[in-house]
């Protein structure tokens, strides 16, 4: 396989995608399946793939890993190179965001304070920010992102439909381990043991998809104490949302619901989330 061509300019980038019909998959690199799964996905969607290597500054807190974020481009490009990947866009961080820009940024609702957002303050800013300047470079017919970042997921498809950008999201499933752990560049920091702690954010979905039936508090209730008994684990949140809002679920739904979880193990933040029919038997 030819290696794909890296392209660092907005300008060359426009250059090299005049009148061609694009799938984009915009990642932070250090690629695993996960991201090779959304990567397959945009194959099948339009002929030309775009892989975006970015690890964006401004969705990254004060405090927050940007310095040890892992960066691999040559072991990118050749993980790349083997699914037939053609086009990478690497920008520096000064391409995406030159000196004397007037700090415009895309502010997501309400929904981008809550969960990650309240964890993350300015997070989701970042992300949307990045996200539309990146959909307007590329100008792809469908961009594809993880459903493993839940709320990512649900505001980038907010975004596009209140501001009517002219791309259709595409959400793919996500890829874990063998041990049910969702795949994440964060998963090297953690020690053995606390990789086996890590498990428990898998298995407190797969209880809370057990106990559906018996509603909302029986799903919360489940999921908590599988992440209760695992001690090198801090949880975060965790919560049951309609997946039309991404608000908390009433009493009393019924139908397609989200679990969402995050924790901490160490230093290392996790999260994860998995759908689940609730139709309280009441
Ligand atoms: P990141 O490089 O972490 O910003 O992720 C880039 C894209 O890959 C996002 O759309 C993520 O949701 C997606 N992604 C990350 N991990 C996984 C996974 N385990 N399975 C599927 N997609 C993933």
């Amino acid at each position: 396989m030819n290696d794909p061509v890296v392209i660092e300019t907005i300008a060359g980038l426009r250059a090299t995608l005049a009148g061609r019909e694009v799938a984009f998959v915009p990642t932070m690199g250090a690629l695993h399946e996960g991201h090779l799964t959304l990567v397959r996905e945009a194959l099948e969607l339009a002929p030309t793939v775009v892989v975006s290597i970015f690890v964006n500054p401004t969705q990254f807190g004060r405090g927050e890993d940007l310095d040890r974020y892992p960066r691999d481009l040559e072991g990118d490009l050749a993980k790349l190179a083997a699914e037939g990947v053609e086009v990478v866009f690497a920008p520096s961080a000064e391409e995406m965001y030159p000196p004397g820009g007037a700090g415009t940024t895309v502010v997501g609702g309400p929904v981008a304070g809550m969960f990650e957002g309240r964890a993350r303050p300015g997070h989701f800013t970042g992300v949307l920010t990045v996200v539309s300047k990146l959909l307007h470079i590329v100008q792809p017919k469908v961009a594809v992102f993880g459903r493993k970042d839940a709320q990512q997921l649900f505001l980038v498809g907010a975004m596009v439909r209140d501001l009517d950008l002219p791309v259709r999201i595409h959400g793919a499933p996500t890829a874990r381990d063998a041990d049910g752990l969702a795949l994440s560049s964060r998963n090297r920091f953690l020690s053995p043991e606390q990789r086996l702690a890590a498990r428990a954010l898998p298995r407190a979905l797969e209880a809370a998809s057990s106990a559906a039936d018996g509603g909302v508090d029986a799903v919360v209730a489940a999921a908590q104490s599988v992440l209760m008994d695992e001690e090198l684990l801090s949880l975060d949140y965790l919560a049951v949302v309609d997946p039309a809002t991404f608000l908390p679920v009433s009493d009393d739904h019924r139908g397609v619901a989200k679990t969402i979880v995050a924790a901490k193990v160490g230093d290392t933040r996790l999260i994860d989330n998995d759908d689940l029919y609730l139709n309280p038997a009441r």
